[in-house]
């Protein structure tokens, strides 16, 4: 949304530690937005309420309040696109598929997971890469009443038209990718609920995110999302994707690795000192300027 007022959000799922890579790229949309004048704000990714917990929850306002990045919009300021939490936005997550369903753009699948094993080993066996063949894409009302009637619960899947997605990336530049390599994937589980991809759109869109500035790992997600935004007829935001922060091992700092560590566990040294440091990991000022301290409050 380039003519659109600057919007930006931190979007994390509650599922364990907010390392320091978490609050780079917290501090980043954070400083787009106070330098723009736009807005920050915190969306809560729990769609996978088993994952998440309030604690964690806890552990992502304790941790980002530490770092003095406050937030304009979230889950405990309220705002006018609420609720900020994805468990509390089933309602429109459901709108929006049945919308693509209404249009054609998405369809349910019925495949037992023993069926779409199945599907995986003979791909194998034929030396092709794992993916949804398609094979419900066109069921009549008859064919889906039958597996409805054998107890079967269908997945939502978005019907990917042939070509090639191109996103602009503000960070890496333009990306391509060959729809051919994206099968018909899905967006809607078969209890209902949304999958990360659908979920992340439907809410960029409908808080009216203009820059969607997250970490690299994004970067495979991203031609998935820009289908949806397409099939809807939505204009896609900005993408821009942050390099990693590596670990002493040269591998990315990640909530699942034991090694990692939490923000909170830098709580002796002071904030300021880490909001300076993240601030130019990867980043200076540049044009000869010799500042070197930066605050959350200056
Ligand atoms: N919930 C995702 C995560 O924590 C958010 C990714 C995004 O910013 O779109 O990795």
């Amino acid at each position: 949304m380039p003519n659109s007022p600057i919007r930006v959000r931190m979007a994390p799922s509650p599922t364990g530690l907010l390392h320091i890579g978490n609050a780079r790229t917290a501090l980043f949309n954070y400083l787009f937005a106070r330098h723009t004048g736009g807005t920050f704000i915190l969306r809560i990714e729990d769609t996978d309420a088993a994952r998440g917990s309030q604690e964690y929850e806890d552990v992502i306002y304790r941790a980002l309040q530490w770092l003095g990045l406050d937030f304009d919009e979230g889950p405990q300021q309220g705002g006018d696109f609420g609720p900020y939490r994805q468990s509390e936005r089933f309602d429109l997550y459901k709108g929006v598929a049945a919308q693509l369903v209404e249009a054609g753009q998405a369809y349910y699948a019925f495949e037992t997971p023993e069926e779409l094993a199945q599907m995986r080993a003979q791909q194998a066996q034929n030396k092709q890469p794992p993916r949804y063949n398609g094979a419900h894409r066109d069921l009549t009302g008859a064919q889906r009443a039958q597996f409805e009637s054998e107890g079967r619960k269908g997945v939502l899947r978005l019907k990917i038209p042939e070509g090639q997605i191109t996103f602009p990336d503000a960070v890496y530049g333009p990306i391509s990718w060959k729809n051919a390599d994206i099968d018909d994937f899905v967006i809607a589980k078969s209890d209902g609920g949304p999958t990360y991809n659908f979920a992340c759109v439907v809410d960029d869109h409908l808080m009216q995110i203009s820059h969607v500035i997250r970490g690299e790992d994004g970067l495979s997600n991203t031609p998935r999302q820009c289908l949806i935004y397409d099939a809807l007829g939505w204009e896609r935001p900005i993408f821009a994707h942050l390099p990693f922060l590596l670990g002493p091992d040269r591998k990315k700092l990640s909530k699942r690795n034991a090694d990692t560590v939490s923000l909170l566990d830098f709580g002796h040294i002071l904030p300021d000192a880490m909001f300076n440091y993240l601030a130019q990991l990867g980043w200076n000022p540049g044009g000869g300027e010799t500042q070197e301290i930066f605050r959350a409050t200056s």
